[in-house]
């Protein structure tokens, strides 16, 4: 058999992996190595000359984009059909599982999934129940907390309920939470993962032992970020004959706040034995000016596996660096760099705006609008999760399911039909005290005449209006379910009644969610033929589910935009990585703690590594975000890059006019202190930028200023000591 094809373009040590008996294996190496494209051309080597059926192969991939893209490329090497395969992420392939084997994971058949503002309502709306203040209970950390034992495989029942009283009360929130999401059929990611688990190892040994026996090989990429419900599902699939094949890179784990385990790469060995580790070496994706520059930032980091990454490609124009007066000004900038780069015959998506937050992406949209330039966002506010898509959804997701709580107080009164907080708390109290479901509760209401005529029958209307849509919807095609559904429930004219661009963009994007369900209903039918899971169902999983990746128009060329964490894996010509300031990059949260640094640093590492020629970093020297305004210093990465590796670039006028155009590249790094005349507290000599010393504190940067004079107050980023307020007169303050 002529298998040159999967071999041809691979080095030694990666042809090595590819064509490795049956057997336990790690590749460890760093970014841009060639470990995604190993992994695919081992799946089709094991095809090819072991025979393995593509039926006996899961592979685990971290993005449902990465899972797309791989099948794509192992239907290319080997010219069949990748159907029978699962390939996915660890949720979407725990979600396949729960849905074909609902009855034996204890679920109702109708089960839906919900994101995390569905599960942040739900918890707020169990807080108000249990009578629990929301600012000595926030329900984020709540969240935090529930998020954080499922992600261990703990229910509420295996924790103990110490004398401790927050610990008392948060389990006994978990499991109010637990039962909340039992009765209305919904659940969260983290329980994805957990109820598979449970599935397999407790309650259908049959089941798992019918896995093993079909999965022979299974591939994990990223392996870095897998937590330990992950890693057990992954122990429990692999015991015995089934071999473990995975890639990672200890310098990518970028993911320890959501529980994954760097520690899972070393205990690898223990775990499934006669494991051997393959180490790639070469970089095949960058400049070597960029690859410098990605060495230069990680080998800050202590604690480290270890490994040498070289190239042999070109060294490539030098990474650049903008500060931005302002981040109106950086957001111009990296619209002015684009634009050029498409004139000179590129395409749009061959560059990527990277930056740390979701809430930075809200000014580079707008650069991008303003001079017409089409974009991509990836994660974030993005399609799904847009207010009048949730409403839309939640109607569908009520139709699918009456018992959907979650969906219900979404849009019981939205549009507006008189519903008032009288009535909600009713149906509530009602639910909550006969362990019924929102939608029987206020049945029961109605029917009991509990309520005063008007409140009655706006109820009644808004049951009898889900009830008729139901009936209207039962005949239709998807679609046209969703058609129905915007109409009949007055969200259009709801929307067109909001003035301005909003709201037609609104309705816009209602339309939109037509299309994209005509788009999901011909790929369903493609893809899973065999499965029999209601359309609808299968669509509201795939919303919640994916993410952000796949926006409704995603065929135009159009620049893409994500964060950091989202762009792991993937690689573009042109990157921009934005906001390089301290306290936004790294993150002020993790700051004070040396683990949390180091991740914000592999963090860059994975952001600079994206980047195949040309690679900008840019930072604003004053940035309004979340309503504030703040004078940030450039990030510490920045600093830690050696001045030989940039060129700073600088606007060709002696005056700074954030929107004229010209910029001039120097060999000059210098950080000269902005010069700002609004916001100086007068004689106090204090001003927005300065660098000043205090006794106690140290050194520190001025970045917020209040009043005038001795009585002037100073908001101080301090090195060491965090940020604090000061009052001018009395801070003994010296200026640098
Ligand atoms: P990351 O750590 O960022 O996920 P990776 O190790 O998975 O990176 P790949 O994405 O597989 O790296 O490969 C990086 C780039 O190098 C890809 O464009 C890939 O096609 C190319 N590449 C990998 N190996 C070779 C090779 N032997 N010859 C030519 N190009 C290669
Ligand atoms: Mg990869």
């Amino acid at each position: 058999m002529d298998v040159t094809h999967l071999l041809d373009s691979l080095n030694d040590a990666q042809r090595r992996s590819v064509t490795a008996p049956l057997q336990n294996l790690l590749v460890l190496a760093g970014a841009g190595s060639g470990k995604t494209r190993v992994l695919v051309h081992r799946i089709a080597w094991l095809i090819e000359t072991e025979g393995l059926s593509p039926y006996s192969i899961l592979a685990v991939t971290f993005t449902n984009k990465a899972a797309r893209e791989m099948r794509g490329r192992i239907e290319q090497l080997l010219g069949i059909s990748t159907q029978g395969m699962w390939v996915g992420t660890f949720h979407g392939l725990a979600h396949r599982l729960l849905r074909a084997h609902w009855k034996d994971a204890g679920l109702q058949d109708n089960f839906q999934i919900m994101d995390s503002d569905d599960q942040l309502r739900l918890i707020k709306r169990l807080c108000k129940e249990h009578n629990l203040d929301d600012t000595r209970w926030p329900p984020r950390q709540i969240q935090w907390f529930i998020n954080a034992q499922k992600d261990e495989g703990l229910r509420s029942k295996h924790l103990e309920r110490s004398a401790d009283p927050y610990q008392r009360t948060m389990v006994d929130l978990y499991q109010a939470y637990e039962e909340a999401c039992e009765r209305g059929g919904m659940i969260d990611f983290g329980e994805l993962l957990l109820r598979s688990l449970e599935l397999l190892r407790d309650r259908a040994p049959a089941l798992l032992q019918h896995y093993r026996e079909r999965f022979r090989y299974v591939l994990v990429d990223e392996f870095q970020d897998t937590n330990a419900i992950q890693y057990a599902w992954l122990r429990l699939l692999c015991q015995g004959e089934q071999k473990l094949m995975a890639v990672g890179d200890d310098d990518q784990s970028i993911y320890g706040w959501r529980g994954a385990r760097i520690e899972n790469i070393q205990s690898l060995g223990d775990h499934f034995p006669g494991t051997e580790t393959v180490r790639l070496e070469q970089n095949y994706r960058s400049t070597q000016s960029i690859l410098k520059t990605a060495n230069a930032v990680i080998q800050h980091n202590t604690d480290r596996l270890g490994k040498q990454l070289w190239t042999d490609g070109r060294e490539g124009e030098p990474v650049s660096l903008y500060s931005a007066f302002n981040e109106q000004d950086e957001a111009r900038f990296i619209v002015d760099q684009i634009s050029q780069w498409i004139e000179q015959g590129n395409r749009r998506d061959e560059s990527a705006i990277l930056y740390r937050s979701n809430a930075q992406s809200r000014v580079l949209e707008e650069a991008l609008i303003r001079s017409g330039v089409p974009y991509r966002i990836y994660g974030g506010q993005r399609f799904y999760d847009r207010l009048e898509i949730k409403n839309a959804l939640a109607y569908l997701r009520l139709l699918a399911n009456r018992d959907d709580d979650t969906a219900m107080e979404r849009i019981i009164n939205v549009p507006t039909r008189g519903i008032g907080t009288r009535t909600l708390e009713l149906i509530r109290e009602r639910a909550r005290h006969e362990g019924i479901s929102m939608w029987r509760a206020a049945n029961e209401i109605t029917e009991l005449k509990q309520l005063p005529a008007r409140a009655s029958n706006a109820l009644q209307g808004f049951l009898n209006l889900i009830n008729q849509m139901g009936t209207d919807a039962d005949a239709l095609s998807l679609h046209e379910q969703t058609d129905l559904v915007i109409k009949a429930s007055g969200l259009i004219e709801h929307h067109e009644k909001e003035k301005g661009e909003k709201g037609q963009s609104r309705i816009e994007n209602l339309e939109e969610l037509v299309t994209a369900t005509r788009q999901f209903a011909s790929q369903w039918e493609r893809e899973n033929a065999d499965e029999n899971t209601s359309l609808l169902a299968a669509f509201l999983d795939q919303a919640a589910l994916d993410a952000g990746e796949a926006q409704a128009d995603s065929h135009t060329d159009s620049v893409q935009l994500m964060t950091l964490h989202s762009a792991k894996g993937l690689e573009f010509p042109l990157v921009f990585m934005t906001g390089m300031e301290e306290g936004l990059f790294p993150h002020s949260m993790s700051a004070e703690e040396p683990g949390r640094l180091e991740e914000e640093r592999r963090l860059c590492y994975v952001g600079i590594t994206r980047a195949m020629q040309k690679l900008y970093f840019t930072l604003a020297e004053s940035r309004r975000l979340h309503g504030q305004e703040k004078i940030n210093r450039p990030s510490r990465f920045i600093r830690e890059i050696p001045e030989t590796l940039i060129e700073e670039v600088r606007l060709n006028s002696t005056v700074r006019r954030p929107y004229s155009s010209g910029y001039q590249n120097q060999n000059s790094r210098l950080f000269a202190q902005p010069n700002y005349e609004t916001g100086s507290a007068d004689d106090t000599q204090v001003y927005l930028g300065q660098r000043v010393r205090h006794p106690k504190f140290g050194e520190g940067l001025v970045i917020n200023l209040e009043g005038s004079g001795p009585k002037a107050r100073v908001e101080i980023n301090f090195d060491d000591a965090g940020s604090k307020w000061l009052v001018v007169g009395f801070a003994k303050l010296e200026s640098l």
